[in-house]
């Protein structure tokens, strides 16, 4: 972000600078010809055809006016070359669209070329250059052309770098990639501005036909190679995300991973991953540049928004500005968004989710990124659905299906954690609470088997309730019985435990709509549970055993002693 300051400054700069320096180069360094012939026009068209076919290389346009300001310095001198410069920085800047808070960049660039010209012009005349010489008459005025054109080329990359370091506070390499990228491309086309001057001042203005074809198919060209290394790049980016995204277990690991990688890659100020639930898409992630206008985002239908427009048909979409998709949007949309990318999340042929990135620059997203968000999207939802499954399989593993408590295998393993625990010292004691029903086939037979799980069910809701998951992990160990594990909870407390919930048990009645006897449509029924606790270090020396004595204190103590009680283990 550049201060408004430094824009001003940078206006005060031109304003000072610039004009008064055009007079001044006009003054010592007039036109070696009138400036009022149809060449110098031809030679004008010329520029603004390179001019408006810039390459944008890391942000900076790249143009190949080079050969073009060669053949006017050569021939008019530097007064020409300097007002043909600051006219084709027009239609560079022009072309490149800059949004309206960079126009600054205007008088920036004229003064940067300003100081350009002069001082690679001075340089030649320093060295003893002069206009208007057949260059290939002798060795010197070639090397005379060369040092002009590398001056040239030099002081501009130093501008840049030098621009970057005070104004923008961006230290950039002096021979970074963009450097060598500029290096090439103007050995590449020196040759074709002596050719230009040399044809030139052999057969006049249609010199600029025989030149001007083959450079506008150069440029073609190195356009062509630069976006398609650059989609290369993309796609090879693209690749290594779906790697890393294959590789996280959790959905919600996925999701932050590939919001991550997108931001990275691409300009985002915001980015929405949308869901689709029955006949909705709902949010299930936001990132926010900037979280002032926050507004919750609330579901949309197919077809409503551009969300639900994607949704209905399937395909990705890419905005430039505001004003291609204002009549679209409905609900939420911060409002200093421009450009858009919104693609949809496909998978079985089938939308499960919308990404929708944005951004407050115009023309931010270009085709090709689109086409990497695509692919990089059908890799998100491969990601998604395994992950998703193996936590369904993890659960699946890890629960008991009819009460949706941990299962013995999960309680067993965690049991066995939590006396390593205790072991090394981390737990100063460890306790085990186990349930039984009493006369739990009686139930069964009296009411049948489905209401016999509906107070199974409603046991485990009852435990869950009242066991929070940071004081215990609760279990359903077997067919009737639950084992509830309590790190840090010694005997005392746990002893505690287990009579308020024999209390929760067998104070409420529980109500049955499943039972066997039709006369009724609910019945409510009186339970009771006998419990046993045990409690290491004090009660046992390894953690199957402390499972093994609260199951003896439950049936010695508790269901021997007439049921519906809590006794503690006794060696
Ligand atoms: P006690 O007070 O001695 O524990 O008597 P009880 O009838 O509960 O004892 P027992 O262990 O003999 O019976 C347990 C019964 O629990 C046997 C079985 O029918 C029932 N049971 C076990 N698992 C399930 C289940 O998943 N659903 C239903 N409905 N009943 C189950
Ligand atoms: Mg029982
Ligand atoms: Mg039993």
């Amino acid at each position: 972000m550049i201060q408004p300051h430094v824009k001003r400054n940078i206006w005060l700069l031109w304003l000072f600078v610039v004009p008064v320096g055009i007079w001044l180069t006009y003054h010592y360094y007039p036109p070696v010809e009138s400036l009022l012939n149809i060449d110098i026009l031809g030679f004008l068209l010329l520029t603004f055809f390179v001019a408006s076919t810039p390459m944008i290389i890391n942000n900076t346009p790249v143009f190949y006016i080079q050969w073009v300001s060669l053949t006017v310095f050569l021939t008019y001198g530097l007064f020409a070359e300097v007002i043909l410069m600051q006219l084709a920085l027009v239609v560079v800047l022009m072309r490149i669209r800059l949004p309206k808070e960079h126009i600054y960049r205007f008088p920036l660039n004229w003064f940067m070329f300003f100081i350009v010209s002069v001082a690679s012009g001075l340089i030649y005349y320093a060295i003893g250059g002069t206009h208007g010489i057949d260059i290939m008459s002798s060795p010197k005025n070639l090397v005379l052309a060369f040092v002009y054109a590398f001056s040239y080329f030099f002081l501009n990359h130093f501008t840049l770098t030098l621009f970057a370091y005070l104004v923008q506070k961006r230290r950039r390499e002096i021979f970074d990639q963009d450097f060598i990228w500029e290096a090439v491309t103007t050995t590449l086309t020196l040759p074709i501005g002596l050719v230009l001057y040399i044809l030139y001042h052999e057969v006049g203005l249609v010199s600029i036909f025989f030149v001007g074809v083959p450079f506008a198919s150069l440029a073609v060209i190195l356009n062509l190679y630069h976006s398609s290394d650059k989609v290369n790049h993309y796609l090879q980016n693209a690749a290594e995300i779906g790697h890393e995204l294959a590789e996280r277990l959790h959905v919600e690991e996925v999701i932050d991973l590939y919001i991550q990688k997108l931001t990275g890659m691409l300009p985002v100020d915001y980015a929405y991953i949308l869901d689709v639930v029955d006949d909705e898409l709902q949010l299930i992630r936001r990132v926010e540049k900037d979280t002032d206008e926050f507004m919750d985002v609330l579901p949309l239908k197919k077809n409503e928004g551009i969300s639900g427009h994607v949704w209905k048909s399937g395909k990705a979409v890419l905005y430039h500005s505001q004003k291609e998709w204002k009549d679209i949007v409905e609900g939420y949309m911060p409002k200093s968004v421009e450009s858009i990318i919104c693609v949809p999340i496909v998978r079985s042929n089938e939308v499960i989710g919308i990404l929708l990135l944005a951004s407050q620059q115009k023309r931010a997203y270009e085709k090709s990124q689109l086409m990497i968000v695509d692919i990089l999207c059908s890799y998100f939802a491969v990601a998604i659905e395994n992950a998703k499954h193996y936590e369904r399989t993890k659960e699946d593993s890890e629960r008991c299906a009819l009460t949706k408590l941990y299962n013995y295998r999960f309680i067993e393993r965690k049991l066995n954690e939590e006396y390593n625990l205790l072991v090394s010292g981390k737990r100063t004691s460890l306790s085990v609470i186990m349930l039984d029903i009493d006369h739990f086939k009686s139930v069964n037979d009296t009411y049948g088997h489905q209401s016999g799980n509906e107070i199974l069910q409603q046991i485990g809701n009852r435990l869950a309730g009242y066991i929070e998951e940071e004081t215990g992990i609760v279990a359903r160990y077997g067919g009737e019985e639950f084992l509830i594990v309590l790190p840090d909870v010694d005997k005392y407390a746990a002893l505690q435990m287990a009579e308020i919930i024999r209390q929760i048990i067998a104070n409420r009645p529980f109500v049955l709509t499943e039972h066997i006897q039709e006369d009724q449509p609910e019945i409510t029924v009186q339970i009771t549970a006998s419990i046993g606790v045990a409690c290491a270090p004090i009660d046992a020396d390894d953690a199957m055993s402390l499972i093994r004595h609260a199951d003896r204190a439950l049936y010695v103590g508790a269901k021997q002693n007439g049921r519906n009680k809590v006794a503690e283990y006794v060696k």
